[in-house]
């Protein structure tokens, strides 16, 4: 970090400012006379005054500005003296001695207390120094008139920023038009002949209320800054609520989607999910020619169970035979208690052949389970009945055909796999007329 950065990084107090900006108007002049006096123009040092760093930050201001109360002649002192120091670059070295000469008197001034007013002690010793070398030397008019073009610039450079300002926060008008008034006058204050200690005097006092008018702007900035990111930071917690309790909505709705979708007994897919579960697959066999079977499985004498050991029991049975299912079918299978002791199976991807194998093991493991109550076996059997889909199915006509398998299996004796196929011509006439 440099030392003008270093600076700016403390709390800098007005006076401080009003040295930084003398001492970089004074460098830049001394920069460019040293090049080519001649060439200097307003361009040119407006540009350099308006893009060093020192005077950027004076001008967006990232400290706060003392208010002129807190001067001190301690600080008018030290303004002062480093005023003249820098002058001291631009005179020739035989004049160094009067410098001195007005440091010296400055100091006693101090000391002695004597009243000092903040705008009096820095021009009037420049203006003491230039009456006693009695020359209006060539760096100070250069000064002046480079400081005036300087203004010109500075004023355009504000315009352009004022105009930017102006469109983000109408209520900055008012104080860019003290800004605008007080470059203005300042330029009115050149133009004017006059002493250059009253020039200087009413120069910078208009840079004292510029700065004032730049730090009650970015006062208010700061407020409103501050607001909005109060407002962001509600509208967050709002959104972030929103988003929860969105997301608690879709959970429960997923939660409820899935219960209405189960049997509450068994755990299963019930009828609604089975009836939306074959219309799909009935349209994926339409679109992709996807091979699949319905199986429908019925337990045997079921009313006898309940009858025998009570209704709580039966309900057990169920519950049995499903989780036998779920065991013995293959995950990809989809499993609905259709009703009462009655269940279905969709197998996709399988011909009626692969159906009956899976049919044929179902039955076998159910038959070989053993279902006990109060220490008691319960035989427990189901018969099926299988169909494929076909092309041109409807959801009816394939439950149709796997019921009247399931029939035939119920007829040949129960504890049975059937499929259409089995199932002879005369029932299946029967079964379509009835
Ligand atoms: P079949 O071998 O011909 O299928 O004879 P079945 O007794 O199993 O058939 P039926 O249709 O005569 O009786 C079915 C019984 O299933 C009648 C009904 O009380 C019982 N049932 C239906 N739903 C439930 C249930 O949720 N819980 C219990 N415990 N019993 C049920
Ligand atoms: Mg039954
Ligand atoms: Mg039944």
């Amino acid at each position: 970090m440099n030392q003008s950065a270093e600076l700016f990084d403390q709390n800098l107090h007005y006076e401080e400012k009003i040295s930084v900006f003398a001492d970089e108007v004074l460098k830049i002049l001394k920069e460019l006379s040293h090049d080519n006096r001649k060439q200097i123009d307003s361009k040119l040092i407006a540009d350099k005054m308006f893009w060093s760093d020192p005077v950027k930050k004076l001008l967006s201001g990232t400290t706060s500005i003392t208010p002129q109360s807190d001067i001190t002649p301690q600080y008018l002192r030290e303004l002062s003296t480093k005023i003249l120091d820098r002058f001291s670059e631009l005179v020739p070295s035989s004049m160094i001695d009067n410098l001195d000469d007005l440091k010296g008197k400055l100091d006693d001034k101090v000391l002695a207390g004597k009243s000092t007013d903040w705008l009096d002690s820095p021009i009037q010793i420049i203006k003491k120094y230039i009456d006693s070398i009695s020359v209006r030397n060539n760096e100070m008019e250069s000064f002046i008139v480079q400081t005036m073009q300087y203004l010109g610039e500075t004023e355009r450079q504000l315009s352009k920023e004022v105009y930017t300002q102006q469109k983000k926060y109408s209520s900055d008008r008012q104080a860019d038009e003290f800004i605008y008034s007080d470059i203005s006058s300042i330029k009115k204050d050149f133009d004017t002949e006059g002493s250059i200690d009253s020039i200087r005097n009413a120069v910078l006092s208009k840079i004292g209320n510029i700065n004032k008018c730049i730090k009650k702007r970015r006062d208010q900035d700061i407020v409103r800054l501050k607001q909005t990111e109060d407002s962001l930071k509600y509208m967050n917690v709002q959104i972030e609520a929103i988003r929860a309790e969105a997301e608690e909505m879709r959970r429960k709705a997923r939660e409820m989607q899935y219960e209405s979708f189960r049997d509450n007994l068994t755990g299963l897919f019930n009828r609604k999910a089975y009836d939306q579960r074959i219309t799909e697959t009935l349209a994926n066999l339409d679109r992709y020619n996807v091979q699949a079977s319905l199986l429908i499985c019925d337990i045997d004498f079921f009313k006898n169970i309940n009858d025998t050991f009570g209704h709580k029991v039966g309900d057990l049975a169920l519950v049995k035979i499903a989780s036998l299912l779920k065991k013995r079918l293959r995950t990809n299978d989809y499993v609905a208690r259709y009703g009462g002791e009655e269940f279905v199976a969709i197998l996709p991807h399988t011909d009626l052949t692969g159906a009956e194998k899976a049919g044929e093991g179902i039955r076998e493991y159910i038959d070989e389970a053993i279902f006990s109550y109060k220490g008691k076996d319960i035989p427990l059997t189901v018969s099926v009945g299988i169909s494929t889909f076909r092309e041109g199915d409807d959801s009816t006509r394939v439950f149709e055909r796997a019921d009247t398998a399931l029939y035939f299996a119920k007829r040949s004796g129960r504890n049975m796999v059937m499929t259409e196929n089995d199932v002879p011509g005369d029932m299946t006439a029967l079964n379509e007329t009835g």
